[in-house]
């Protein structure tokens, strides 16, 4: 069958092939396709070839208004004349067709795009193009890799964020396995993602990274993680160091945390419930205070009267606002001088937990203030992460690292995906717009 007028090849939109019929059944459309080329020439000797017969390849492509489609290639086979000759036979190929693929080229792309730069699910995407999963999956790697590894797409980096991400839950058979990502503060991308958190694994990175390039880093920005700090030397020596703000003000909250449920446990004899004074004021002592208004300072201060009989939490709390005191300071010299008092006040304290935050402050007081100078935090990093992590849920966990960090990439890693048409925009009808 063919219209005439190349209506259906318009529609298909695959250079070089002629569609013979289009069947619709319940489920796909099927499209019967053929090449246009009617002559072929022997690749080894250069003399016309024969036609031997044909074959059929079922190959599937983007859905077609909504179904999902089957093309039927009926490919043609050749055969050189030349008795002699070592070819003897060969089958036509096209640029649009990988050979053994499932998928067409355009369908991959379009696959790993859709996987990669809008984090969708493989699973979605085999179902909606009926193939199954590794199908897609191939696809992304096949087409993702030379994105993710194109040098181009990093370039020169002053300000180097180092975060940690879970990667993997705790099983019964394994700790939790962490990654630790390494993002471009300024550009806001994942430059590459690490399997482990320890020191080890983020030397291991930088000695397999080009040292020009480590170069020209001027100030890292990690969490309070001596194992970051450790792993920072000897190939980023030269840098600044700076402890994220984000991250410092939360090994705070964490301290008013822990001395909270270990009060509540200690008047009450049991984990924080609904109705405890302690537990209903847990967001209010991890507000800052100056976010407080009165009647929540008042509620506030109100359980603190009822639940905390030695003012050991509201000691917490008071050193928690006196850490985040340092990042409301107008100038270094003040940010360093409220720091020591913050310290001070932590390591004289009677409470364990406040004295620990004091002496995790003093491990990090150079890292702390370098913050004011640089101006450099994770605050980016954070944001990416709550990309990384829409990757980690959409794909439902994952087994692999190299398949994670690559989707990880693809989705954070500043990629530049090929153009797409941008046509112009039908509007919504208004129905008055008639008169
Ligand atoms: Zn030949």
């Amino acid at each position: 069958m063919n219209d005439g007028i190349g209506l259906a090849e318009t529609l298909l939109g695959l250079p070089g092939f002629r569609v013979l019929e289009v069947v619709e059944n319940g489920s796909e459309v099927v499209v019967s396709i053929e090449s246009t080329t009617i002559r072929s020439f022997c690749r080894s000797c250069g003399v016309r070839a024969e036609a031997q017969d044909r074959m059929r390849v079922d190959i599937r492509d983007l859905a077609c208004f909504g179904r999902p489609a089957r093309l039927v290639w009926t490919k043609r086979r050749w055969r050189c004349r030349e008795t002699l000759c070592p070819a003897r036979t060969w089958t036509e190929h096209s640029d649009h067709v990988d050979a053994q693929a499932v998928l067409t080229r355009r369908a991959g792309v379009e696959a790993c795009r859709q996987v990669g730069e809008n984090a969708r699910p493989v699973a979605q995407l085999a179902d909606e193009l009926g193939v199954c999963w590794w199908t897609i999956m191939n696809a992304v790697i096949d087409h993702g890799t030379p994105l993710v590894d194109d040098p181009d797409r990093v370039g020169p980096v002053r300000q180097l964020g180092v975060d940690e991400t879970s990667f993997l839950k705790a099983t019964p058979t394994h700790a939790t396995v962490y990654a630790t990502g390494l993002v471009d503060l300024e550009r806001h991308i994942v430059i590459d993602m690490v399997e482990g958190n320890s020191a080890g694994d983020l030397r291991r990175w930088t000695e397999h990274t080009d040292p020009r390039w480590l170069g020209g880093i001027e100030v890292v920005a990690t969490d309070l993680a001596e194992s970051f700090r450790a792993g920072l030397s000897p190939h980023l020596e030269h840098t600044r160091r700076v402890a994220d703000p984000f991250h410092v003000v939360r090994v705070a909250n964490r301290c008013v945390d822990a001395v909270r449920r270990r009060v509540q446990n200690e008047t009450l004899g049991h984990r924080g419930r609904k109705a405890d004074p302690l537990y209903r004021i847990r967001k209010l002592l991890l507000a800052g205070g100056e976010r407080l208004d009165q009647r929540g300072a008042d509620r506030m201060l109100l359980g603190l009267r009822v639940g905390d009989p030695d003012d050991e939490l509201l000691g917490a709390w008071l050193a928690k606002e006196s850490v985040r005191d340092v990042y409301l300071a107008d100038t270094p010299t003040d940010a360093a001088t409220l720091l020591d008092k913050a310290i001070i006040g932590c390591t004289s304290d009677d409470v364990d937990e406040i004295q620990s935050l004091g002496k995790t402050l003093r491990s990090w007081r150079t890292e702390i203030l370098a913050h004011h100078d640089t101006g450099a935090s994770n605050g980016p990093t954070e944001g990416l992460n709550l990309c990384v992590k829409k990757v980690k849920r959409c794909g439902h966990g994952f087994r692999s690292f190299d398949n994670y960090r690559l989707r990880v990439l693809l989705h954070a890693g500043g990629i530049t995906w090929p153009e797409r048409p941008t046509p112009p925009r039908i509007r919504t009808r208004s129905p008055h717009s008639n008169a």
